[in-house]
C-alpha cells in the first residue's frame, strides 16, 4: 500500500526549521512519505509562527488556498507550531478546514492524531511540557554542509511583548553529550558548520555544564570547521562565555545582539531586563575581546506608548553601535502577551512605520560601508552551495556575511573552505574571486 504523503510548510524562525526535521523524523518512523506540493498530499502540515501578525495572516492566506483541495479529496490539514498553541480550541473551532492542531512540544502525539484525522475526528495536543527536548529524535534533514542543533527550548524571561514563554513554555536543555553525539554524527555525514539552537541559547544548562562548555565541545569536534549559535540574550554574557567565544578558532566571529529597544522606561516596559548603559557596556566588553566581531541585532519600533524622543535614543544607539545588519520590525500585539494584556497599542500604524523606515535607512547605509571597507580584503569563506547563478557559488564569512564568487577550475565544492578577495559590495552582499 502507498504510504501517506505529507507536505510541509515552515513559517517563521530557524527553530521552526528544526522542528519541522523533528516532525518529519517522527513521521517517516511510522510508514509516512513526503512530497514536495500540497497537490500531491493526503496530509498538509503548517508549521506556524506566531511572533507577528503578518505571520498569522499567511498562514490564514495558506488555509484559504488550501480549501479546493479539502473539498476536492479530504486532504487532512495540520497546525503546527506556536499559532496552534496560542490560538488552541479558537482556532480549531473558527476554521472548520483544520483537522488536526499540535503545539511544539507535543509532535510524539502527531501520528496517532493524523490517523485520527483519516477517520474524520479533529484532534487537538497543545500541552505544554517542562521536559521535552526531543533529544532522542534525530532530525530528518536534508543532507548538507551546515545544519541546526536545538540544544535548549523556552523561556522563562517574559518580556512583555514576546509570546515565546506561552507558546513553547519553560526553558529546559538537552544534556551535552546527546548534542555532542548529534554533532558528531553530523560531521560524519559530512557537515562542516553547526548552528546551536535555544530561544534562549546562552541560558543553556543542562545541570552540569553552562554554554560556554558546550560550545568548546562542539567546536572541539574532528570535522565541525564552524560553530554558531542563535539566539542569544544580552543577560547572560559572562566572561566565560566571551572567552570560550574568543578563544576557539572555530566559534565564529558573529554575535546577533538582540537590544529591541534604546531607552531605559521602553526596555523596562518590554522587561528586558538590561538598561541602555547595561547593554552598551556589554557591547564595549565583547569588541574588547573579540575586536573583529560582526555584532547584528532585533529591534522593535513604536512599542506600547513610545515617544519621539524615546524613539530617538533607539536611533542614537543603533548608530552608536553600528551594526552590520538588523531585523528591524513595527510593534505588532500579539494575543496573550503581558503587553496586550496591560498596555494600550497607542502608536499610531503610520508613525511605527515612518520609524521603521528611519532605522532601515540608517542601517542600510551602516551595512553598506562596512562590507565595503571589506574590499581589497582577504577572507575565508565556507561554501554551501550554488549561488544564484549556476556559475557561482554562494558562501559566507566567519562574520554571517553573505559572499559570491564565480566557479573557476579549481577543486572546491560545497564544505570547501576557501580564501577569497572580495572585489564589490552591496548592502546584504561581497563579491569576490578565489585568493
Ligand atoms: S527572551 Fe524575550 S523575546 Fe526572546 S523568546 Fe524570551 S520572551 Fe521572547
Amino acid at each position: 500500500m502507498r504510504a501517506p504523503q505529507v507536505f510541509i510548510e515552515t513559517f517563521g524562525c530557524q527553530m521552526n526549521e528544526y522542528d519541522t526535521e523533528v516532525v518529519r523524523s517522527i513521521l517517516k518512523a511510522r510508514g509516512y512519505g513526503f512530497t514536495d506540493s500540497a497537490d500531491s498530499a493526503d496530509v498538509v502540515l503548517l508549521n506556524t509562527c506566531a511572533i507577528r501578525e503578518k505571520a498569522h495572516n499567511k498562514v490564514y492566506g495558506h488555509l484559504g488556498l488550501l480549501k479546493p483541495l479539502k473539498e476536492e479529496r479530504g486532504l487532512v490539514i495540520g497546525v503546527l507550531g506556536c499559532m496552534a498553541q496560542n490560538l488552541k480550541k479558537d482556532l480549531l473551532a473558527s476554521d472548520a478546514l483544520i483537522d488536526v492542531l499540535v503545539g511544539p512540544d507535543s509532535y510524539r502525539a502527531l501520528p496517532d492524531l493524523l490517523e485520527k484525522a483519516a477517520a474524520g475526528r479533529k484532534g487537538l495536543a497543545v500541552d505544554l511540557s517542562e521536559y521535552e527536548t526531543y533529544a532522542d529524535i534525530v532530525p530528518d534533514r536534508i543532507e548538507g554542509v551546515t545544519a541546526w542543533i536545538a540544544v535548549m527550548r523556552g523561556c522563562d524571561n517574559f518580556c512583555t511583548f514576546c509570546v515565546v514563554p506561552y507558546t513553547r513554555g519553560r526553558e529546559r536543555s538537552r544534556d551535552l553529550i546527546s548534542v555532542v553525539r548529534e554533532a558528531e554524527a553530523l560531521a560524519a555525514s559530512g557537515c562542516k558548520q553547526v548552528t546551536l539552537l535555544g530561544q534562549n541559547v546562552n541560558s543553556y544548562r543542562d545541570g552540569v555544564h553552562d554554554f560556554a562548555d558546550l560550545l568548546g565541545a562542539v567546536a572541539d569536534i574532528r570535522g565541525i570547521e564552524r560553530v554558531r549559535f542563535t539566539s542569544p540574550h544580552p543577560k547572560d554574557f559572562p566572561d566565560k562565555l566571551l572567552e570560550a567565544a574568543a578563544g576557539h578558532p572555530k566559534i565564529c566571529e558573529h554575535i546577533h545582539l538582540p537590544l529591541q529597544a534604546g531607552n531605559d522606561r521602553i526596555l523596562q516596559l518590554m522587561n528586558r531586563t538590561y538598561t541602555r548603559a547595561e547593554y552598551l557596556a556589554l557591547v564595549a566588553r565583547i569588541r574588547r575581546r573579540c575586536p573583529d566581531i560582526v555584532l547584528t541585532t532585533d529591534i522593535i519600533a513604536g512599542f506600547c506608548s513610545e515617544t519621539e524622543a524615546e524613539f530617538a535614543e533607539t536611533y542614537d544607539l543603533v548608530e552608536q553601535v553600528g551594526y552590520h545588519s538588523a531585523y528591524i520590525f513595527k510593534y505588532s500585539e500579539r494575543k496573550n502577551t503581558i503587553a496586550a494584556r496591560k498596555f494600550p497599542d497607542d502608536v499610531p500604524d503610520a508613525v511605527k512605520a515612518e520609524r521603521v523606515s528611519r532605522l532601515v535607512e540608517l542601517q542600510r547605509g551602516m551595512s553598506l560601508n562596512k562590507n565595503r571597507a571589506l574590499i581589497g580584503k582577504t577572507v575565508e569563506v565556507l561554501v554551501e552551495g550554488d549561488g544564484k547563478y549556476a556559475d557561482q557559488w554562494k558562501a559566507r564569512t566567519d562574520g554571517n556575511i553573505v559572499t559570491v564568487f564565480p566557479k573557476t577550475g579549481h577543486s572546491i565544492k560545497p564544505g570547501s573552505l576557501v580564501p577569497v578577495r572580495i572585489t564589490d559590495a552591496t548592502v546584504t552582499t561581497l563579491y569576490a574571486h578565489p585568493a
